[in-house]
């Protein structure tokens, strides 16, 4: 038998798309012809996308995607699939690649963002004992299981709490040094461009994102496992480096755990931790944000969707 190796991509590009219906749809043509899973944004302001398919047909949709002047250059982060990482593929027109929804406030990152730090160079300014802030723009769920030692998370519960997190940075002074991480690094594009625009002077993004920088530094700087948007929930790198630090927390127990679920509540379904111990002959878990049962109710909760 003859063993499939399948890859996972993840990229993004902001750059301004005349026809984004047209690119949609031969994105969808393209990916399907491939059979590629995952997801495909295309936006006014670009394209996000994570697929997998198998090595040589991944292969052949980047020297397609590549092909296209708009864009080049694309920094395109793979690593190895299972063929499941995602249901089904959806390729689809949405009005931002990101939803910041940050309207009249909103910044381009053609026009402003922060600049590129290479992982070797924050690697370098971390080991150099250099003074500065690294800004985690991921969701709170995300930093739940994984982040920079002495990092500033955010804690967002979503893209829209962006504005938010200004007030979380006041003791920073508008000159000092700021670092600007997220998973892939579209998050950071607009991310750190709104720092800028909100004042702060010296702000750099981690170019290539947290994955780029665990595939060079595996548990070092990162501490725990990164949180990804496919069926793995969570990646992690050499898994039995003695080095490596469980850093989440079982919201049920407070005991180590890695292991991610969704709260039952179907209105919630948020991500959290819950260690196997606690999950122990439970048909529904909910999350620490005051979901409970409410299943005398409404019998059809009862359902485990994860
Ligand atoms: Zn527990
Ligand atoms: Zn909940």
């Amino acid at each position: 038998m003859v063993e499939s190796n399948f890859t996972i991509i993840l990229f993004y590009k902001y750059v301004q798309i005349e026809n984004p219906e047209q690119l949609r749809d031969k994105q969808r043509a393209l990916t399907q012809k491939l059979g590629l899973k995952g997801r495909v944004i295309v936006a006014t302001e670009g394209i996000n996308a994570t697929l997998e398919g198998t090595e040589e047909n991944i292969e052949e949709y980047i020297r397609e995607f590549l092909k296209d002047p708009r864009f080049e250059g694309t920094h395109i982060k793979k690593s190895a699939g299972t063929g499941n990482a995602f249901p089904k593929l959806s390729v689809k027109f949405r009005s931002e690649l990101v939803a910041y929804r940050l309207g009249e406030d909103d910044v381009k990152p053609w026009n402003l963002t922060g600049q590129y730090l290479q992982a070797e160079e924050l690697h370098d300014w971390i080991h150099s004992g250099k003074k500065f802030y690294i800004v985690d723009f991921r969701n709170d769920f995300e930093q739940q299981v994984g982040f920079f030692e002495g990092s500033i998370l955010t804690k967002m519960e979503h893209s829209q709490d962006l504005p938010k997190v200004i007030s979380k940075l006041k003791h920073i002074p508008e000159d000092a040094t700021i670092v600007t991480v997220c998973t892939g690094g579209v998050r950071c594009e607009k991310g750190s461009g709104y720092l800028l625009k909100h004042g702060f002077k010296n702000v750099y993004q981690l170019h290539g994102g947290i994955v780029t920088y665990m595939e060079k530094y595996p548990n070092e700087d990162f501490k725990g496992v990164l949180y990804t948007f496919d069926n793995r929930l969570v990646m992690g790198f050499n898994l039995e480096d003695p080095k490596r630090e469980i850093v989440g927390k079982c919201a049920k127990c407070g005991r180590p755990s890695e292991n991610m679920i969704n709260c039952t509540d179907h209105f919630c379904h948020r991500h959290f931790i819950a260690c196997l111990d606690c999950l122990k002959g439970q048909n529904s878990i909910f999350c620490p944000m005051g979901c409970r049962d409410y299943s005398q109710e409404h019998p059809e909760s009862l359902t485990l969707t994860h």
